[in-house]
């Protein structure tokens, strides 16, 4: 008998094995121990069960780990589809979904043990247990503490009553713990058939405790939860724009509640792993000991408990809160997905393969299970707006609920624009900072509220030049200029991590004019020091001392109203509840605004809301945000002072449909890498020139990309516009059929091919 075993390699298809013996019967989605090339084995999954002998040598599986299948068949269902989708090999969706502790793999074939390599596998997937101890005899055990003649095993008894307030069974570790007691001790109780042991897998995860009461929705909050869930009744995708600060959360509470009442599991999928932590706190006030966070703090043997636990439905995972990879869980009861700050681009994998965007694979998985998903963001995608909305002659494709304004009247944040020309025209300028902005950061500061100084670059200087050669600091592995790190004195490379020690010299012709040019957080933190002396200003960014617990305890105490002025990138746009926020600077708006990317400006609208969202929640009077721009007649800004969103969005709508880009037709991205530039180069125009042979679609480029190398990899792009109608499947394969030939070509043989498919 023959069955087809996927393998987590970068194999295009699954590979056939044989069983000779009968009596193994075997199901789709089970794991088995499979010997692939001359000394390895590999975790395999079981893909098709009575498979065609094939025209190649079969080998025998050599094991199998459990009797039920581990993945579900929505499971496979779901790679095939994530496989196809995003060009990727249908084992490499495998790796990347499977959690690594449940893909064992053995490479040593030295016979010197007697174990056999499949046997030593198994054995590494067995769930480690511990000793629990459980009460035989309760006279007994009462009998020996009053007789108290062994004082060693009375301890241990009064220890096991102390902690065992129903008589239930307790971990030995904890009892050792308390009672500080020996196995030997342990070992007499046992004898006297007052006490038994058993052996329990371990538990890692940790329930977390809490209570919180549910909230009355208001009325906004209501009719929104009502036309969600009659979009819901209708399975349709829902994307949900609220505000900042609108009480998304509270009417997602209310969707958890309804799945949980018909016992269904919930995902809930948010941008950053960093979010994960506050969100379950709140969500676990709500329902206790349902959730569990699924993210970076779980180490191997936690994921694997929690994969377990997911697939049996334990009630107390029945919430699932995490990032892209909760996507992965075998769900088999899944009733409702959540989809958080939806518009975020962290939810978009880019490497390695299955490069897949978790927002749109998780409408996918909601079909497959029958799922209710909602996308929310107080600033949605231009795609998921597009989807929303219906055209002339399509209905909707998605429904779409909002909530416009913030909850408890709390005000939105009055955004306003500072004319740099000018400005600089009245000579109202010191540096950066127009005295403007100085002045409301005065105000601000004086009123006893606090400032954010939102910057999306770190570093002090961007760009060290010499006045008098005109040499500019490179980094040696890449095409990109250094960045200046003032307070350590280094010089060091964004892309590859390469540092030096700053020299006040040019080393190339010993001129000590140095021009420092653009600006990071360090350099706007350095100045608001310098400026407010008596204030204290922190800065957070993935530089600041750069652990994640060093920037949490900064966020923490500027939160409890410690330091007057944060200064940060991104870090501080989601998330954080600020209470005290009377301004929000932006020193540079511009810089986002003009990159050489069709989303730029969505993103700097998105951005800027973010930043805007954590001005003044529980203020009685509007936080302001002051934006500086060269450029304040640019359609954006003006659309983002003035709050008018929808003229945005249809602004927006309206360049990309006359530029053919997404959602009016979609695009694949295909990168080149090599070592050597000519050879890249070479490789992607032979790809560009047989892509151009396709019809029906628009390819762009070869091209180099922005950052042409990194680590000293040279790198190209050929982007691929096509109609939505254009059938992928048929383009994919003939992508497919191309890269065949290319990698027939000897000269090409050193190039790495990456497809990022809806690219980011
Ligand atoms: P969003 O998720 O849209 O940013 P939140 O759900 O975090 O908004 O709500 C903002 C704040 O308002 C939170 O502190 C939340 O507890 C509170 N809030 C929202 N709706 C209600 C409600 N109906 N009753 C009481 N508090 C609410
Ligand atoms: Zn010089
Ligand atoms: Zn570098």
């Amino acid at each position: 008998m023959f069955i087809e075993v996927l393998l987590p390699l970068r194999l295009s298809r699954p590979f056939t094995y044989r069983i000779s013996n009968d009596g193994i019967c075997l199901q789709r989605g089970q794991r088995v121990i499979v010997p692939f090339g001359k000394r390895k084995r590999y975790t395999g999954i079981v893909w098709k069960v009575s498979a065609e002998a094939p025209a190649y040598e079969t080998k025998e599986i050599e094991g199998v780990f459990e009797d039920e299948p581990l993945i579900t068949e929505v499971q496979l269902k779901f790679w095939e589809w994530l496989a196809k989708h995003y060009m990727s090999y249908l084992g490499e969706v495998m790796r990347t979904a499977m959690v690594s502790g449940l893909l064992i793999e053995d490479a040593n074939t030295e016979a010197n043990s007697a174990e056999s390599p499949s046997e030593k596998m198994f054995k590494r997937a067995q769930p480690k247990t511990e000793v629990w101890v459980e009460l035989i005899d309760q006279k007994l055990a009462e009998q020996c503490i009053k007789e108290a003649k062994a004082a060693k095993q009375v301890q241990v008894l009064q220890c096991f009553f102390q902690l065992s307030s129903h008589l239930e069974p307790v971990a030995w570790i904890r009892l050792h713990q308390l009672s500080k007691a020996t196995t030997s001790v342990r070992r007499a109780l046992v004898q006297k058939g007052i006490i038994g042991l058993v052996e329990r897998p371990i538990e890692r995860l940790k329930a977390i405790a809490s209570e919180g009461r549910p909230f009355e929705l208001t009325l906004a909050q209501q009719n929104a939860l009502q036309s969600i869930e009659n979009a819901f009744d209708q399975q349709k995708p829902v994307i949900f724009k609220g505000v900042t600060g609108s009480g998304k959360t509270e009417v997602y509470m209310k969707l958890i509640e309804r799945a949980l009442s018909s016992s269904g599991q919930v995902l809930f999928l948010l941008p950053e792993i960093a979010l994960t932590e506050a969100l379950t706190l709140r969500i676990n006030a709500r329902f206790p000991e349902k959730v569990l966070a699924y993210n970076s703090g779980l180490n191997k043997a936690q994921r694997v408990e929690a994969w377990y636990k997911v697939l049996k439905q334990d009630s107390s995972v029945q919430i699932v809160v995490g990032s892209r990879s909760a996507l992965f869980l075998p769900f088999t009861n899944l009733k409702l997905i959540v989809v958080d700050e939806e518009h975020d681009t962290s939810f978009k994998q880019s490497d390695p393969a299955p490069r897949y965007h978790a927002r749109d694979s998780a409408i996918y998985l909601g079909q497959l299970c029958k799922a209710s998903v909602i996308l929310g963001s107080a600033t949605p995608s231009v795609e998921s707006y597009f989807n929303a909305l219906a055209v002339v002659g399509r209905e909707a494709k998605y429904a779409s609920a909002t909530l416009e304004v913030r909850y408890a009247e709390a005000l939105a944040t009055q955004i306003e624009l500072v004319d740099l020309r000018a400005e600089y025209k009245r000579k109202r300028m010191d540096g950066f900072f127009s005295q403007t902005l100085l002045l409301q950061l005065d105000e601000t500061l004086q009123r006893g509220e606090q400032a954010l100084f939102f910057q999306n670059r770190r570093g002090f200087a961007t760009l060290i030049s010499c006045q008098s050669c005109g040499s500019v600091k490179q980094c040696r592995s890449c095409d990109v200029g250094l960045t200046y790190h003032k307070n350590e004195s280094v010089l060091r490379c964004h892309y590859c991590g390469f540092q030096e020690p700053f020299l006040s010299k040019c080393v190339d012709c010993g001129s000590n004019e140095l021009h420092e040019q653009g600006l990071g957080t360090e350099q706007v933190e350095w100045y608001l020091k310098e400026r407010f002396p008596d204030r204290s200003v922190v800065r957070v960014d993935s530089d600041s001392g750069s652990s994640l617990l060093k920037r949490r305890k900064a966020l923490k105490e500027f939160e409890g109203q410690k330091h007057h002025i944060l200064v940060g990138t991104q870090m501080i746009s989601k998330g954080i509840d600020f209470k005290n926020i009377g301004l929000i600077g932006v020193v540079q708006v511009d810089q986002l605004l003009y990159r050489a990317d069709y989303r730029a400006q969505e993103q700097a609208y998105q951005m800027l809301l973010q930043v805007a969202g954590r001005g003044g929640r529980h203020s009685d009077k509007p936080a302001k945000m002051v934006l500086q721009t060269y450029d304040p007649d640019n359609r954006v800004l003006k659309q983002l002072i003035e709050g008018r969103d929808h003229d945005f969005y249809s602004n927006e709508l309206e360049e990309r449909k006359q530029f053919f880009y997404p959602p009016y037709s979609r695009m694949i991205r295909i990168q080149f890498r090599a070592k050597s530039e000519s050879v890249v180069w070479e490789g992607a125009s032979w790809f560009a020139k047989a892509l151009k042979q396709i019809e029906g679609i628009e390819v762009l480029g070869n091209d180099s990309p922005v950052i042409s190398k990194i680590r000293n990899q040279h790198y190209q792009q050929i982007l691929i516009k096509y109609p939505k109608q254009l059938s992928v499947h048929h383009l994919k394969a003939t992508i497919f059929r191309i890269q065949k030939s290319f990698e027939g070509i000897g000269h090409f043989q050193s190039i790495r091919l990456a497809y990022h498919v809806d690219h980011i």
